[in-house]
């Protein structure tokens, strides 16, 4: 056993979490001694949720996880693990599709500061769950009730309402 003290930053946007980054969180802290779960500020395209809001989120469903905790960043994702003296990035994998994309993002961290990433393989049942589909299709009406924690569910439908009245 190492006495060395691991910490890692798991970045994403979570616009909302799912039970599939959920999942990754459940199986990495068992790698880790400590996991920060970090949302990404930057913009992305028509967010749904406030950072705060998700930050909010978030921390309400990892309270029981010990050694995880949440916080939103709002700089380069290898400043941000550098500020928080982070030792790897945590990323989830889905798929294969996956990929090629985390691939080129992990090189291009690794190129410009050095920090690794690990990457955790969620469960097969949450493998074509992405919050881009969640959002899409309950915006449509669909239900994404299985896809995501049940207070998440609420408070989704409860911004679609909102977001929907005249
Ligand atoms: P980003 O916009 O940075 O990709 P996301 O919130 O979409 O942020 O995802 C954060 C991380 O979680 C990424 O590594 C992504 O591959 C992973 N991820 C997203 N959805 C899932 C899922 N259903 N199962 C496992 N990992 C996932």
């Amino acid at each position: 056993m190492s006495d060395r003290f691991i910490r890692a930053i798991f970045p994403g946007s979570f616009d909302p979490i799912t039970n599939g980054h959920l999942d990754v969180i459940k199986r990495a802290i068992k790698l880790f001694d400590e996991l920060i779960v970090a949302v990404g500020r930057s913009p992305i395209k028509n967010p749904l949720f406030t950072p705060e809001e998700r930050v909010e989120m978030i921390a309400e469903l990892v309270k029981d996880i010990p050694r995880v905790s949440v916080e939103s960043f709002d700089c380069l994702t290898v400043e941000y693990a550098a500020r928080k003296k982070a030792d790897v990035i945590l990323r989830g994998l889905r798929s294969l599709t996956d990929v090629q994309y985390e691939f080129q993002l992990a090189m291009t961290n690794r190129a410009v500061s050095g920090i690794d990433t690990v990457f955790v393989m969620t469960s097969e049942q949450y493998g074509f769950t992405t919050s881009t589909m969640i959002r899409e299709v309950a915006a449509l009406g669909g239900d994404v009730s299985k896809l995501i924690p049940i207070a998440i569910y609420e408070k989704l439908q409860l911004k679609l309402a909102n977001r929907t009245k005249p």
